[in-house]
């Protein structure tokens, strides 16, 4: 059978896995971690850093084609994988989801909307952008940042520098605070042959910068509804892309606003997986293997809950509740904000 290689070893990457096992492939992962989700259900584990180019090209001819679990890989892998083997997402979804300022820029010539936005590289541009766009707004990394890290709330003008300062001298963007009423997001796939599938948006609550809860149906009128099934399929289709895409909407009063893009599956779409027959995973795989996609729609409502640090002292009474389906990453160390599993409570028939 084939391969399908992944890179990133997190819990996204062992759920890619499993999904692609019950379709029959073979897996492997190539994750620096020794010891990391998806290894504990993988074919294969490559245990090597991003920049052995070794043991990339080792990784590439196990695979017949290659996806990811995380959008930060390195250009230079990247370089050497898409030379051997085809990559999807490919470069191009990459490009645009890396970096804030870039994606920002691509879905405002689409014509969507975002919150209004200026590069800031220096205390001179932070005054700028100030003036400009004015205040509550954030400061966030314009790479690499996830669950809200690298991200400064700013209220107050005179602590404008101090917020500049915590980005230690990393390329920053400044964003408008978006006067939003709640938070949905859309998980939808598009396969080589165009096809596009939305599942239906979720509603999303974040706390200390983390999703905590996704609940669907979300709230939405119907012309909502639409309107962010539409714009993402525009987005997928723009980029010519293949794979699961998320892209998470800020819903106010002038329409929905949107706030990034992730070219992969997504944490918001776990609901998936006992909301729908074929989940998010399973669709993502068959994206990639060049198969028809499933049908997204769903057969039950659902909450999902991320159980995240200490919430898994709580797994014991979610297994003896009939209504939750848990799904648990086999991390061996709890942290606090670590996320460990979550927990998929069907909530009736949708
Ligand atoms: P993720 O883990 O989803 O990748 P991230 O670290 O990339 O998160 P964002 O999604 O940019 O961070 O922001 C995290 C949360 O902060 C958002 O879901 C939203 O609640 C809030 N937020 C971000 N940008 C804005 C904004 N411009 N206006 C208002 N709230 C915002
Ligand atoms: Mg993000
Ligand atoms: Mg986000």
């Amino acid at each position: 059978g084939a391969t399908i290689g992944i890179l990133g070893g997190g819990q996204l990457g062992r759920m890619l896995s499993v999904a692609a096992s019950r379709l029959g492939f073979k897996t492997c992962i190539f994750e620096p971690g020794e010891d990391c989700p998806a290894s504990h259900v993988a074919h294969r584990h490559i245990a090597a850093p991003y920049d052995n180019e070794d043991a990339l090209r080792t990784f590439a001819e196990a695979c017949d084609v290659i996806t990811y679990e995380f959008e930060n890989i390195p250009t230079s892998a990247l370089d050497i994988l898409e030379k051997l083997r085809p990559v999807y997402p490919d470069r191009q979804a990459l490009r645009v989801s890396q970096d804030r300022l870039v994606e920002k820029a691509f879905l405002n010539d689409l014509g969507l909307k975002t919150a209004p936005f200026a590069a800031v590289d220096d205390g001179n541009d932070i005054s700028e952008a100030m003036a400009e766009i004015g205040l509550p707004a954030i400061l966030k990394t314009r790479r690499f940042g996830y669950d809200g890290k690298g991200q400064v709330r700013l209220k107050d003008p005179k602590k404008a520098e101090a917020a500049l300062a915590d980005m230690q001298g990393a390329p920053a963007i400044y964003e408008g605070f978006v006067d939003f009423s709640h938070e949905v997001s859309v998980i939808a796939a598009r396969n080589a042959a165009g096809d596009v599938s939305a599942f239906d948006p979720g509603q999303n609550v974040h706390e200390d910068g983390i999703l905590r809860t996704t609940t669907i149906p979300a709230k939405l009128s119907p012309a909502q509804r639409s309107d962010a099934v539409l714009l993402a399929a525009q987005i997928l289709n723009k980029l010519d892309y293949v794979g699961v895409m998320g892209v998470e909407l800020f819903v106010t009063a002038d329409g929905l606003i949107v706030n990034e893009i992730a070219p992969r599956v997504h944490n918001s779409g776990h609901w998936t997986q006992n909301g729908c027959t074929v989940d998010q995973f399973e669709q993502h795989i068959r994206a990639v293997a060049g198969w028809p996609l499933g049908d997204g729609k769903r057969h039950s409502n659902v909450v999902m809950e991320n159980l995240i640090g200490d919430d898994m002292d709580r797994v014991p009474e979610l297994a003896r509740d009939g209504s939750c389906a848990l799904h648990l990453y086999g991390k061996a160390e709890v942290k606090p904000g670590r996320k460990m599993g979550h927990v998929n409570r069907v909530t009736g028939p949708a």
